[in-house]
């Protein structure tokens, strides 16, 4: 096994062994967490070796990084997250290898999607990123739409063709009543994602918790986490 290889074991292990406690602290099955490791910034070898120690999902934030890995890791069988802020004008290239885009935030951009992934005569999972921290009708710094936007976004999202409504996603809140209180923030989006499901009910992925926060995330109910640090290491400045 190369140094890398035993590496990323040994933190996969650990990552393993944190989601498992979560699972039992939390009296839920471990089957009900699916770990995505967040591999931006690093290359695409570390996926090939990744995916040799039984990782099947992978997330990537920008466009200009993930294009070429998810080319050079077309023979392997990875499911493709997208979970950066996207412009319109990447949208093209990202149907050409995400499975779901776990950011969208904006009508415009499930605009573009829709199309695209019509003309790619494919289907892409989408989920809603949450703000908590955006007031009403805005944004959040990290993208995200506002809580009381998700409704509207889930009925375009479902009315467009080629597009496919599979839940929220959010990143826990830096500034504003959530700062500090990852939990709080975890429970608030189980809440809006409660709503969600009742006028959706296949919408039910609620991708949230990150290296720091995953336990908080598995508490809430979480169906997904997407941890990047806690397996490749420490991203240099601007991961
Ligand atoms: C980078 C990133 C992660 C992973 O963060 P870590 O703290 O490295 O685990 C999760 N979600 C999103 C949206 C990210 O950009």
């Amino acid at each position: 096994m190369t140094d890398r290889k035993a590496e990323l074991a040994a933190n996969l292990a650990q990552v393993e062994e944190r989601i498992a406690s979560a699972c039992a602290a939390a009296g839920r099955k471990r089957e009900e967490v699916t770990l995505i490791v967040v591999t931006k910034t690093y290359p695409a070898s570390d996926v090939r070796i990744l995916h040799q120690l039984g990782v099947r999902h992978v997330a990537e934030n920008r466009d200009q990084d993930a294009a070429p890995k998810a080319t050079a890791c077309a023979d392997l069988s990875l499911t493709w997250h997208f979970v950066g802020q996207l412009q319109t004008n990447k949208v093209r290239s990202v149907i050409g290898y995400a499975d779901v885009v776990q950011s969208v935030d904006r009508a415009k951009l499930v605009t573009a999607l829709s199309a695209a992934a019509v003309r790619g005569e494919r289907e892409l999972g989408c989920l809603i990123q949450v703000a908590l921290d955006a007031e009403s009708g805005e944004r959040g710094e990290r993208g995200g739409v506002a809580p009381d936007g998700v409704a509207e976004l889930a009925a375009a999202i479902g009315a467009a063709p080629g597009l496919r409504l599979d839940g929220l996603m959010t990143v826990a809140p830096l500034a504003g009543e959530f700062a500090g209180r990852q939990r709080a923030a975890f429970d608030r989006l189980m809440e809006i994602s409660s709503r969600l499901r009742a006028g959706h009910p296949a919408a039910n992925m609620v991708s949230a918790g990150m290296s720091g926060d995953l336990e908080d995330a598995v508490a809430a109910g979480a169906t997904h986490v997407r941890v990047g640090t806690a397996v490749l290491g420490v991203r240099p400045r601007l991961g």
